[in-house]
């Protein structure tokens, strides 16, 4: 029997690899996103995906997982960064969301206090499930005071992780702490004494 040709030059053009939903390799790094509702999970990833910012699309119930092949060193990295698509209104995530996670960007918004307060909550459900993965924390919406940078916000500092003000609406800080948590995911994955991890790097290599 004999093969059809490919059509030459066609095979690339349609399939965009960042979005193709055929793509089912797994990915190299898994970026989790934690924090209260509406803190600005969702607009983050949006920000950091497409580096536009559209206040008026609901995304938070459609998407769950975005994938994103970054530039870290002159070497392609797969990226699977997980939205939690509404469920923290349950204040409680699905143990699935933290399976395999290789860093957190923990969030809260600087204009409800309530959302920092929750905060240790989070650290500790996610701290449960993935005892070691490198943590950052996040303080949202800063466009909306910017006077709030002053301010001194202990959380990180007493659990000893990286801290950003970020703000979705206008991108201050939003690639870096992406590129940040996917450089600290590969870290982890490569140097890591975590048992599990090292666990499923040989069943990888096997
Ligand atoms: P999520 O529930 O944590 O995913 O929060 P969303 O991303 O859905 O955002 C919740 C609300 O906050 C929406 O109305 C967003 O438009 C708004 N929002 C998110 N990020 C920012 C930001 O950086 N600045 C401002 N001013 N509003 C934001
Ligand atoms: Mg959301």
């Amino acid at each position: 029997m004999s093969k059809e040709p490919e059509p030459e030059g066609k095979a690339d053009e349609s399939k965009d690899p960042e979005t193709d939903p055929n793509d089912l390799s797994p990915a190299d790094v898994k970026i989790i996103l934690l924090g209260d509702s509406a803190v600005g999970k969702t607009k983050l990833v949006e920000r950091f995906l497409m580096d536009e910012y559209n206040p008026q699309q609901l995304s938070t119930y459609a998407l769950t997982m975005f994938r994103k092949n970054l530039d870290i060193d002159g070497k392609n990295v797969k990226v699977d960064i997980w939205d939690t698509a509404g469920q923290e209104r349950f204040n409680k995530m699905h143990p699935a969301y933290y399976h395999r996670a290789h860093a957190c960007i923990l969030c809260f918004d600087v204009t409800r206090k309530a959302t920092y307060q929750h905060l240790g909550a989070w650290y500790d459900e996610m701290r449960d499930a993935c005892e070691n993965i490198p943590c950052i924390l996040v303080a949202n919406k800063i466009d909306i005071d910017y006077q709030v940078t002053k301010k001194n916000f202990k959380f990180a500092s007493s659990k000893n992780i990286p801290f950003y003000f970020v703000s979705a609406a206008d991108g201050t800080n939003v690639v870096k702490v992406f590129r940040a948590a996917v450089e600290s995911a590969l870290d982890y994955k490569d140097n890591s004494g975590d048992f599990m991890n090292e666990a499923y790097k040989l069943l990888d290599d096997a």
